[in-house]
């Protein structure tokens, strides 16, 4: 019968060697070491998904919350323009669900880890009667000329994402490509004033870039791609609230200059597509939504929250 060293004696097998990590799966700590020509500078983050917060079992999968559980993860170091390298996995799978679920979870992190080359370093497991928590810690290095951060952004900048929005939870959200590469090749292209990527809802993520620095932004409303995960049949004024407010888009938001944002329009890196959506204005605190006719509306901020 399967026990917790089956599983993690599995995964040491699959895990592939990596030269910044001396001692992954199998002692007590992991041993890292940044290559000589590396930015010393480590970027860490973790985040943790909870079954019937984050997810139910069905619609999605094991394998596919696994697949989550790393990619959230890829895409806030894609949002520092970072290069991902080593993840630590924290489970506490349901006894009840089986080895097979187990397996297939694990899966999920190992599949999507290979394809970004990050190497599985460590972790926690653990078999308990509640439902399923998968926490996944990931470290990454810095590229070009250092992490991008949330503040930076100027009046006058231009306001981009990096591809439609809106309608994820039909089940986008599950399988959406982490803009790491996007990140990297547009902190080499141009200079970067910030970025963040989209979890929450552009209406409420903008705010971090924009209000929490003293400035305020105005959006307008038929520049915001609409993703065609959106109902086709609805008017198209609520198809563009969808998609400034549904959220888990992980695509990535950037303030740039005007004139960086023109050269981005005209020569974009390849394969990272970019919208502009707006800009950054020096109304503290406000955020605007203008509409084709002229209209303008506080946009409130209404992607998700977690509340007490
Ligand atoms: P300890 O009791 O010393 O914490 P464990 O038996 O919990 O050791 O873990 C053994 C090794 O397997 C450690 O290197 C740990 O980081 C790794 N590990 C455990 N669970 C996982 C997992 N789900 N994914 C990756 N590595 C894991
Ligand atoms: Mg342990």
């Amino acid at each position: 019968v399967a026990d917790e060293f089956d599983i993690i004696e599995r995964l040491r097998k699959a895990v592939a060697p990596r030269a910044g990590v001396e001692v992954g799966i199998g002692d007590d700590t992991a041993v890292l070491r940044s290559g000589i020509d590396d930015d010393p500078r480590t970027l860490v983050m973790v985040d943790l998904l909870a079954e019937g917060t984050h997810f139910t079992i069905p619609p999605a999968t094991p394998r596919l919350v696994g697949r989550k559980a790393l990619a959230v993860n890829l895409s806030d170091i894609a949002a520092m323009a970072g290069r991902p390298e080593s993840a630590f996995v924290a489970v506490a799978l349901p006894r009840a669900r089986g080895e097979a679920f187990a397996e297939e979870l694990l899966a999920g992190i190992h599949e999507l880890a290979e394809e970004f080359d990050v190497c599985l370093a460590g972790g926690d497991t653990n078999i308990w009667d509640g439902p399923l928590v998968v926490s996944v810690t990931l470290l990454g290095r810095p590229t070009g000329s250092g992490p991008v951060l949330r503040s930076g952004a100027q009046p006058g900048d231009w306001l981009m994402v990096t591809g439609p929005l809106g309608g994820s939870l039909s089940g986008r959200h599950l399988t959406f490509t982490p803009r790491v590469a996007a990140g990297q090749a547009l902190h080499a292209t141009v200079e970067l004033h910030a970025l963040i990527d989209l979890s929450d809802g552009l209406s409420r993520d903008v705010r971090h870039i924009t209000c929490e620095q003293g400035y305020g932004a105005v959006i307008e409303a038929a520049m915001v791609p609409v993703h065609s995960d959106v109902p086709r049949d609805l008017p198209a004024d609520e198809r563009t609230r969808r998609a400034l407010n549904d959220g888990e888009d992980f695509e990535l938001l950037l303030a740039v200059s005007a004139e960086e944002g023109q050269r981005l329009l005209s020569s974009p890196p390849v394969g990272c597509s970019l919208f502009t959506v707006g800009a950054v204005t020096d109304s503290t605190d406000r955020v605007e939504l203008l509409w084709p006719d002229g209209r303008r509306e506080p946009l409130e901020p209404h992607g998700y929250e977690h509340r007490f």
